[in-house]
């Protein structure tokens, strides 16, 4: 995994830091600062762990889409902490997110980025079935974007691309 030079680090330190001070502006209480890892994998850009209070990012996305990346998926990994925080359990990306999302930070309310993930050596794409988690080669997923449709061996249900972030 690709070490983020001390400059971006502190971008992504610096952005998460404003984020929070929106949010501690509009709603009139303090949060617990997340940990930030920035070791996701995948071609998914970021994910929130919401029992850990903790943000992980891609390093690659993040270097190769640096001022999108800290204004949108930033933003949306902490509105999804900020939510677990107040609200609990809550559809993922519901009415409280999009409501801190366009409300608190201004934003859309997307649910997921387009980026371009081809240059990042990603040789798998994450799909899942009702039963488990599998990968799929390049290869396959580039048929399945064709229409072909690949099914799990145990349960028989049709594998479908995981786009959540
Ligand atoms: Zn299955
Ligand atoms: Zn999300």
């Amino acid at each position: 995994m690709p070490q983020l030079s001390p400059d971006l680090q502190q971008q992504l330190s610096t952005r998460v830091e404003q984020c929070y001070q929106l949010v501690e502006r509009k709603l009139g209480r303090k949060f617990p600062r997340p940990q930030v890892l920035t070791n996701q994998r995948g071609r998914i850009a970021g994910c929130a762990l919401l029992q850990k209070n903790t943000l992980r990012f891609h390093p690659l996305i993040y270097q190769q889409n640096q001022a999108h990346f800290l204004e949108h998926v930033v933003a949306h990994e902490i509105a999804h902490l900020v939510v677990w925080q107040c609200y609990g359990k809550t559809p993922p990306h519901g009415k409280h997110w999009q409501w801190v999302m366009n409300d608190i930070f201004n934003l859309p309310a997307l649910r997921t980025h387009q980026y371009n993930t081809d240059n990042i050596g990603i040789r798998t794409v994450r799909y899942r079935c009702l039963c488990a988690e599998i990968p799929l080669s390049m290869n396959r997923h580039n048929k399945v974007i064709k229409g072909a449709v690949y099914c799990c061996k145990r349960c028989k249900s049709p594998l479908k691309e995981i786009t959540e972030m």
